[in-house]
């Protein structure tokens, strides 16, 4: 099945099934690991919020949900900068910190980020991300927890745009 997102066309990559069937396991190794937490789940705007949508409802102990918006890429390429559009208001002092982050290319915007948190004093900083492109990383990160390493490919679907287009669909789909 292929889908069109502004002037590119895409191909069923991760199909709906697949990927909740992953959501179900990660939620599972979540709960275990931080049902006495009280954690703070921190999503990364736009892409991440279907996923965090989703993982969020396999969760069923007491947690907070914040989103932070940060952009790097323009188009279907990494601009090299991270800009902080919308930054995080909540004290995070103390407390254990889910990044529930939509896919890791560079890992600059993730890198960038848990260095800015890491300066305001969590507890802990535990890094999810569905998706990671693990030839392309370029920063020194560690992702605890991943959904699929996916090669060195432009995705759209579930949460993930081109130029703003095809985040709606619930699969995943990869440029043609
Ligand atoms: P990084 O800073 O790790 O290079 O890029 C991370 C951000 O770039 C992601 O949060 C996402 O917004 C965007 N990005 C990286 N790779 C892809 C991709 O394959 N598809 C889409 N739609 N966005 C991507």
């Amino acid at each position: 099945m292929k889908i069109k997102a502004d002037d590119k066309e895409f191909e069923l990559y991760i199909p709906s099934e697949e990927l909740h069937q992953r959501i179900q396991e990660i939620g599972q190794q979540l709960s275990q690991q931080f049902k006495e937490e009280k954690p703070l789940l921190l999503g990364i705007l736009n892409g991440s919020f279907m996923f965090m949508a989703d993982i969020s409802r396999t969760l069923d102990f007491e947690l907070e949900i914040e989103f932070v918006k940060l952009s790097s890429y323009s188009g279907d390429s990494s601009t090299g900068q991270v800009s902080h559009e919308i930054s995080l208001k909540k004290s995070v002092e103390g407390r254990t910190i889910i990044i529930v982050e939509d896919i890791i290319d560079t890992g600059l915007t993730i890198y960038n980020f848990i260095e800015t948190l890491k300066s305001k004093n969590p507890k802990t900083v535990y890094l999810v991300a569905l998706l990671s492109k693990p030839v392309a990383h370029q920063f020194p990160i560690h992702i605890d927890l991943v959904g699929f390493e996916i090669p060195n490919e432009f995705v759209v679907g579930y949460g993930l745009d081109y130029n703003g287009f095809g985040r709606n669909y619930d699969a995943i789909y990869k440029v043609c």
